[in-house]
Protein backbone atom coordinates (compact mmCIF):
# COMPACT_ATOMS: atom_id res chain seq x y z
CA UNK A 1 0.00 0.00 0.00
CA UNK A 2 2.66 2.45 0.68
CA UNK A 3 6.89 2.99 -0.03
CA UNK A 4 8.36 4.79 2.66
CA UNK A 5 11.89 5.78 2.47
CA UNK A 6 14.26 3.36 3.77
CA UNK A 7 16.81 6.39 4.77
CA UNK A 8 18.61 6.20 8.65
CA UNK A 9 18.13 8.75 10.94
CA UNK A 10 20.04 11.11 12.08
CA UNK A 11 19.97 10.61 16.42
CA UNK A 12 22.07 13.87 18.08
CA UNK A 13 22.06 13.05 22.04
CA UNK A 14 23.49 15.93 24.31
CA UNK A 15 23.21 15.93 27.90
CA UNK A 16 25.57 17.53 30.84
CA UNK A 17 28.28 15.30 32.48
CA UNK A 18 26.73 13.10 34.97
CA UNK A 19 23.54 12.95 33.26
CA UNK A 20 24.36 9.00 31.60
CA UNK A 21 23.96 9.74 28.32
CA UNK A 22 27.25 7.51 27.56
CA UNK A 23 25.47 4.64 29.34
CA UNK A 24 21.96 4.91 27.65
CA UNK A 25 23.95 5.16 24.23
CA UNK A 26 25.77 1.87 24.65
CA UNK A 27 22.68 0.44 26.12
CA UNK A 28 20.85 1.08 22.63
CA UNK A 29 23.79 0.34 20.46
CA UNK A 30 23.90 -3.02 22.35
CA UNK A 31 19.62 -4.31 21.89
CA UNK A 32 19.34 -2.55 18.92
CA UNK A 33 21.65 -3.59 15.81
CA UNK A 34 20.04 -1.09 13.40
CA UNK A 35 22.29 2.13 14.95
CA UNK A 36 25.77 2.93 14.28
CA UNK A 37 27.56 5.41 16.74
CA UNK A 38 29.95 8.16 14.89
CA UNK A 39 32.86 8.28 16.14
CA UNK A 40 34.65 12.12 16.86
CA UNK A 41 37.81 13.05 15.73
CA UNK A 42 39.75 15.22 18.88
CA UNK A 43 42.66 17.33 19.70
CA UNK A 44 42.11 16.56 23.61
CA UNK A 45 44.52 14.67 25.20
CA UNK A 46 44.23 10.79 25.53
CA UNK A 47 42.46 10.23 29.31
CA UNK A 48 42.17 7.12 31.25
CA UNK A 49 39.64 5.04 29.68
CA UNK A 50 39.76 6.02 25.99
CA UNK A 51 40.76 3.66 23.56
CA UNK A 52 42.23 5.47 20.51
CA UNK A 53 40.06 5.25 17.16
CA UNK A 54 37.01 3.54 19.41
CA UNK A 55 36.29 6.63 22.10
CA UNK A 56 37.96 9.04 19.33
CA UNK A 57 40.15 9.79 16.65
CA UNK A 58 43.42 11.58 18.55
CA UNK A 59 45.00 13.94 16.59
CA UNK A 60 46.96 17.32 17.00
CA UNK A 61 45.56 21.14 16.94
CA UNK A 62 47.40 21.02 13.64
CA UNK A 63 45.71 18.19 12.13
CA UNK A 64 42.54 19.41 13.19
CA UNK A 65 42.75 22.71 11.78
CA UNK A 66 44.15 21.18 8.75
CA UNK A 67 41.27 18.83 8.30
CA UNK A 68 39.28 21.86 9.13
CA UNK A 69 40.17 23.51 5.79
CA UNK A 70 39.80 20.25 3.78
CA UNK A 71 36.12 20.17 5.11
CA UNK A 72 36.37 16.48 6.58
CA UNK A 73 33.92 17.68 9.50
CA UNK A 74 29.96 18.12 8.95
CA UNK A 75 30.24 19.80 12.53
CA UNK A 76 33.14 20.73 14.73
CA UNK A 77 33.65 22.84 18.22
CA UNK A 78 35.86 24.10 20.81
CA UNK A 79 34.87 22.92 23.53
CA UNK A 80 36.74 23.84 26.91
CA UNK A 81 40.11 24.96 25.05
CA UNK A 82 40.41 21.84 22.57
CA UNK A 83 38.85 20.43 19.35
CA UNK A 84 35.80 18.49 18.45
CA UNK A 85 34.25 17.28 15.48
CA UNK A 86 32.40 14.75 13.08
CA UNK A 87 33.84 13.40 10.65
CA UNK A 88 31.73 13.48 7.04
CA UNK A 89 33.13 10.24 6.19
CA UNK A 90 30.63 7.35 6.49
CA UNK A 91 27.71 9.28 8.07
CA UNK A 92 26.07 9.80 4.92
CA UNK A 93 26.79 6.09 3.04
CA UNK A 94 24.92 5.08 6.56
CA UNK A 95 22.18 6.96 6.38
CA UNK A 96 21.70 6.02 3.13
CA UNK A 97 21.94 2.47 4.03
CA UNK A 98 19.10 2.94 6.60
CA UNK A 99 21.28 2.50 9.85
CA UNK A 100 20.69 5.36 12.33
CA UNK A 101 23.29 7.40 12.99
CA UNK A 102 24.13 8.73 16.64
CA UNK A 103 26.23 11.75 17.31
CA UNK A 104 27.04 11.90 20.69
CA UNK A 105 28.05 15.64 20.80
CA UNK A 106 27.79 19.21 22.93
CA UNK A 107 25.05 21.99 22.46
CA UNK A 108 27.20 23.86 20.03
CA UNK A 109 27.43 20.89 17.97
CA UNK A 110 23.75 20.18 18.43
CA UNK A 111 22.39 23.54 17.34
CA UNK A 112 24.53 23.64 14.00
CA UNK A 113 23.45 19.46 13.26
CA UNK A 114 19.65 20.92 13.65
CA UNK A 115 20.56 24.16 11.56
CA UNK A 116 21.98 22.18 8.79
CA UNK A 117 19.98 19.11 8.83
CA UNK A 118 16.36 19.96 10.49
CA UNK A 119 15.14 16.57 10.19
CA UNK A 120 17.63 15.08 12.72
CA UNK A 121 16.54 14.24 16.14
CA UNK A 122 17.89 15.79 18.40
CA UNK A 123 17.95 14.12 22.21
CA UNK A 124 18.74 15.98 25.66
CA UNK A 125 19.72 13.36 28.12
CA UNK A 126 18.52 14.97 31.43
CA UNK A 127 19.73 13.41 35.11
CA UNK A 128 16.33 13.02 37.28
CA UNK A 129 17.33 15.75 40.03
CA UNK A 130 20.55 18.12 40.32
CA UNK A 131 20.57 16.14 43.67
CA UNK A 132 21.22 13.06 41.78
CA UNK A 133 23.79 14.68 39.12
CA UNK A 134 26.03 15.87 42.39
CA UNK A 135 26.04 12.48 44.11
CA UNK A 136 26.98 10.59 40.04
CA UNK A 137 29.65 13.26 39.43
CA UNK A 138 31.06 12.35 43.63
CA UNK A 139 30.62 9.10 43.02
CA UNK A 140 33.00 8.83 40.11
CA UNK A 141 36.10 9.23 42.11
CA UNK A 142 38.58 10.21 39.84
CA UNK A 143 38.01 14.18 40.14
CA UNK A 144 39.37 16.55 42.63
CA UNK A 145 36.69 18.59 44.40
CA UNK A 146 37.13 21.59 41.98
CA UNK A 147 36.66 19.50 39.03
CA UNK A 148 33.18 17.90 40.45
CA UNK A 149 32.23 21.72 41.68
CA UNK A 150 33.30 22.75 37.46
CA UNK A 151 31.96 19.90 36.29
CA UNK A 152 28.45 20.61 38.23
CA UNK A 153 28.14 24.37 37.37
CA UNK A 154 28.92 23.47 33.97
CA UNK A 155 25.59 20.75 34.32
CA UNK A 156 23.78 23.67 35.83
CA UNK A 157 23.88 26.04 32.99
CA UNK A 158 23.96 23.33 30.04
CA UNK A 159 20.59 22.07 31.85
CA UNK A 160 19.16 25.58 30.73
CA UNK A 161 19.58 24.58 26.78
CA UNK A 162 17.27 21.99 27.08
CA UNK A 163 14.72 23.94 25.05
CA UNK A 164 16.97 23.82 22.03
CA UNK A 165 16.07 20.09 21.58
CA UNK A 166 13.04 18.52 20.16
CA UNK A 167 13.16 15.52 22.71
CA UNK A 168 14.30 15.20 26.61
CA UNK A 169 14.81 11.85 28.17
CA UNK A 170 15.14 11.93 32.31
CA UNK A 171 17.74 9.50 33.12
CA UNK A 172 16.12 8.19 36.35
CA UNK A 173 15.76 4.21 34.97
CA UNK A 174 18.32 3.70 32.55
CA UNK A 175 16.70 0.66 30.35
CA UNK A 176 13.52 3.35 30.48
CA UNK A 177 16.32 5.71 29.08
CA UNK A 178 17.18 3.24 26.22
CA UNK A 179 13.62 2.27 24.92
CA UNK A 180 12.63 5.98 25.16
CA UNK A 181 15.42 6.87 22.20
CA UNK A 182 14.10 3.14 20.71
CA UNK A 183 10.88 4.81 21.11
CA UNK A 184 11.68 8.43 19.34
CA UNK A 185 13.29 6.61 16.33
CA UNK A 186 10.40 4.50 15.45
CA UNK A 187 8.24 7.32 15.98
CA UNK A 188 10.26 9.42 13.47
CA UNK A 189 10.05 6.53 10.96
CA UNK A 190 6.26 6.65 11.17
CA UNK A 191 6.13 10.53 10.03
CA UNK A 192 3.95 11.05 6.76
CA UNK A 193 6.62 12.83 5.22
CA UNK A 194 8.37 9.67 5.00
CA UNK A 195 5.61 8.18 2.75
CA UNK A 196 7.07 7.81 -0.91
CA UNK A 197 4.13 6.24 -2.56
CA UNK A 198 0.97 5.08 -1.98
CA UNK A 199 -0.02 2.43 -4.40
CA UNK A 200 -2.54 -0.18 -4.90
CA UNK A 201 -1.13 -3.14 -6.32
CA UNK A 202 -2.26 -5.74 -9.28
CA UNK A 203 -4.43 -7.70 -6.85
CA UNK A 204 -6.12 -5.16 -4.99
CA UNK A 205 -7.32 -3.41 -8.27
CA UNK A 206 -8.98 -7.04 -9.09
CA UNK A 207 -10.51 -7.20 -5.57
CA UNK A 208 -11.59 -3.93 -6.35
CA UNK A 209 -13.11 -4.34 -9.80
CA UNK A 210 -14.35 -7.59 -7.96
CA UNK A 211 -16.42 -5.42 -4.90
CA UNK A 212 -17.64 -3.19 -7.55
CA UNK A 213 -18.93 -5.56 -9.93
CA UNK A 214 -20.93 -7.49 -7.38
CA UNK A 215 -22.31 -4.30 -5.42
CA UNK A 216 -23.17 -3.56 -9.28
CA UNK A 217 -24.75 -7.09 -9.99
CA UNK A 218 -26.87 -6.72 -6.27
CA UNK A 219 -28.18 -3.26 -7.78
CA UNK A 220 -29.73 -4.38 -10.45
CA UNK A 221 -31.26 -7.25 -8.91
CA UNK A 222 -32.58 -4.93 -6.33
CA UNK A 223 -34.28 -2.58 -8.72
CA UNK A 224 -35.78 -5.34 -10.51
CA UNK A 225 -37.58 -7.13 -7.87
CA UNK A 226 -39.01 -3.81 -6.82
CA UNK A 227 -40.22 -3.68 -10.51
CA UNK A 228 -41.76 -6.43 -10.37
CA UNK A 229 -43.74 -5.67 -7.34
P1 LIG B 1 34.91 14.57 26.59
O1 LIG B 1 36.19 15.34 26.50
O2 LIG B 1 34.38 14.54 28.01
O3 LIG B 1 35.00 13.21 25.97
O4 LIG B 1 33.82 15.35 25.72
C1 LIG B 1 33.52 16.70 25.99
C2 LIG B 1 32.26 17.10 25.22
O5 LIG B 1 32.52 17.09 23.81
C3 LIG B 1 31.08 16.16 25.45
O6 LIG B 1 29.94 16.98 25.75
C4 LIG B 1 30.90 15.46 24.13
O7 LIG B 1 29.54 15.15 23.89
C5 LIG B 1 31.39 16.53 23.16
N1 LIG B 1 31.80 16.00 21.86
C6 LIG B 1 32.40 14.81 21.58
N2 LIG B 1 32.59 14.68 20.26
C7 LIG B 1 32.10 15.79 19.67
C8 LIG B 1 31.99 16.24 18.30
O8 LIG B 1 32.38 15.59 17.35
N3 LIG B 1 31.40 17.46 18.11
C9 LIG B 1 30.95 18.23 19.12
N4 LIG B 1 30.37 19.38 18.81
N5 LIG B 1 31.03 17.84 20.41
C10 LIG B 1 31.60 16.64 20.69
Amino acid sequence: MIKTKTRGNLVVISGPSGAGKGSVIQGVLQKYPHYWLSVSATSRPIRGNDIPDVTYYFISKEEFETKIEEGYFLEYTNYVGNYYGTPKEFIQQKLDEGIDVILEIEIEGASNIRKMLPDALCIFIMPPSLGELKRRLINRKTDSKEKIMGRFQTAYNEINEVTKYNYVIVNDVLEEAIEKVEAIVQAANCRVDRIEEIYINSLEEEMHEFLIDKEFDNEIKDIRKSEMK
